[in-house]
């Protein structure tokens, strides 16, 4: 169940997806991790800034988590992200012990570019994990979200198609 409070750290993810602008050119990824109420990491996706492919909102956020606390297990922590994590960062998700991934915007709601091939899916990893203790539901203000970024029919060049 979406929460009113889930609803607010959404909120939060998607202005920290807004800070380098809200164009979806600017490929406008946020996340942030909560724990016991408290903000443990916020970040945007960085690919083309740092340039590293794996510099998803998701990895980076995990990776600032994880040396903020002094820990790599975030058991106990959500995760909230704008956009369905790829598989990438729903592993990442797994690895790090967090108990709850939140979305906004889901694959029916956005490009398919901002996805990898249709037969692999978040969902399916998150239920065939070799973990139990970990859940996602996505949908938290899964409109605003899908304001950030190309729309399900937009017609796009190649070039913009390339990976965030
Ligand atoms: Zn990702």
């Amino acid at each position: 169940m979406i929460s009113q409070e889930d609803e607010a750290w959404m909120r939060e993810a998607i202005a920290v997806a807004r800070s380098k602008g809200s164009h979806p050119s600017t490929s406008p990824l946020g996340c942030v991790i909560v724990r016991d109420g408290v903000v443990i990491a916020a970040e945007r996706n960085q690919t083309h800034e740092l340039p590293d492919a794996t510099a998803h909102a998701e990895m980076m956020a995990i990776r600032r988590a994880c040396e903020g606390i002094g820990d790599l297990e975030l058991r106990g922590a959500t995760l909230y992200s704008t956009l369905q994590p790829c598989g990438m960062c729903t592993m990442a998700s797994i690895w790090s012990k967090v108990g709850r991934v939140v979305y906004g915007a889901g694959r029916d709601d956005v490009h398919p570019m901002y996805f990898e091939a249709r037969h692999v899916d978040t969902l399916s990893f998150i239920a065939d994990a070799y973990r139990d203790d970990i859940t996602i539901e996505g949908g938290c203000l899964a409109a605003d979200c899908a304001t950030l970024y190309y729309g399900p029919d937009a017609d796009l060049p190649e070039a913009e198609q390339a990976n965030l």
